[in-house]
């Protein structure tokens, strides 16, 4: 009787295992590591509950000197899909599947995907680029995603990229771009409306990641407090800054979140304005999607300039 018990108990379980396992194998998500939370944002408007995603560089890390860990190699051993920023600003990622080895997703394969393929480059270098050029990309600045037109370009890539490695569920994919892109057309237009009443006017940000932002809502690129990409300010930099800001009247100074306040705070108290400060990346100050991030660009841009 007993023996009967347990042999049925045995057959059962193993029933069971072999039935979860057949679900959850049939239902498994899509494993996506994006380079940063941006584009881990933007593919979870794309994936809805078909992926997971993970996102290398954290909130407010600076994307363009990560240090990749043993673990992250392990989380792209086992991706279906990567997507980076391209342009050389996560060249750290190509280290990552180099070591983590995983043909699925290595360059050219149908797991990969760079999600600036398509993005209308500014700022691409003309002429020989030296170490006096400072940091500099030399594909153009690399900070496209903080464009909301180039997030339709980066979630078109996503959604091709997730096509390709889960073809049967090419439409959900649609469906979900497809909201992804008129949802941010509706915010785009009220966004369009809240910086409006300044076109053409000049901004200074702290290093050169609002130049896409910049064009998009025709304002003005008045200058950084970095004097070259990726080189601290320096004091005769910050100097001659203060005095052209003062000259020119520039009222509007806007820093990103991952920067040190103390140059910001000596340019601000000698030009007689506030600034404002920007979230760097999804996930830093209260913003949990792209969305949130575009929007606290917007209004903190609008209140700089205001
Ligand atoms: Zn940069």
């Amino acid at each position: 009787m007993m023996k009967t018990l347990i042999r049925c108990l045995v057959v059962i379980f193993a029933c069971c295992t072999v039935l979860a396992f057949g679900t959850s194998r049939a239902d498994a998500a899509v494993d996506v590591v994006a380079s940063t939370p941006e584009l881990a944002s933007i593919a979870k408007y794309v994936g809805g509950s078909k992926v997971t995603v993970y996102s290398i560089a954290k909130p407010d890390q600076d994307y363009h000197l990560i240090e990749p860990r043993p673990s992250d190699v392990s989380r792209i051993a086992k991706a279906d899909l990567v997507v980076r920023v391209g342009l050389d600003l996560d060249l750290w990622f190509d280290a990552l599947l180099n070591a983590a080895a995983n043909p699925k997703v290595r360059r050219g394969a149908a797991g990969y995907v760079d999600a600036s393929r398509g993005v209308d480059r500014l700022e691409v270098p003309k002429g020989k680029v030296t170490g006096a050029s400072g940091d500099i990309h030399i594909y153009g600045n690399p900070h496209y995603y903080y464009d909301p037109q180039n997030a339709k370009i980066i979630a078109r890539n996503i959604c091709e990229g997730l096509a390709r490695v889960s073809a049967r569920d090419r439409d959900y994919f649609e469906d979900n771009y497809k909201r992804f892109v008129d949802e941010l057309e509706q915010h785009i237009s009220k966004w369009q409306q809240r910086l409006k009443p300044y076109k053409g006017k000049p901004v200074v940000t702290y290093h050169r990641s609002a130049s896409y932002f910049i064009r998009r809502f025709g304002l003005r690129y008045f200058g950084q407090l970095e004097p070259k990409p990726g080189i601290p300010p320096s004091p005769s930099h910050i100097s001659q800054l203060i005095k052209h800001m003062k000259e020119e009247n520039v009222k509007a100074l806007v820093v990103e979140s991952i920067y040190p306040k103390r140059f910001p705070d000596l340019v601000a108290r000698e030009v007689g304005i506030k600034y404002q400060v920007v979230p760097y990346s999804v996930g830093s100050m209260g913003t949990k999607t792209y969305i949130d991030l575009i929007d606290a660009w917007v209004e903190r841009f609008a209140k700089a300039l205001e």
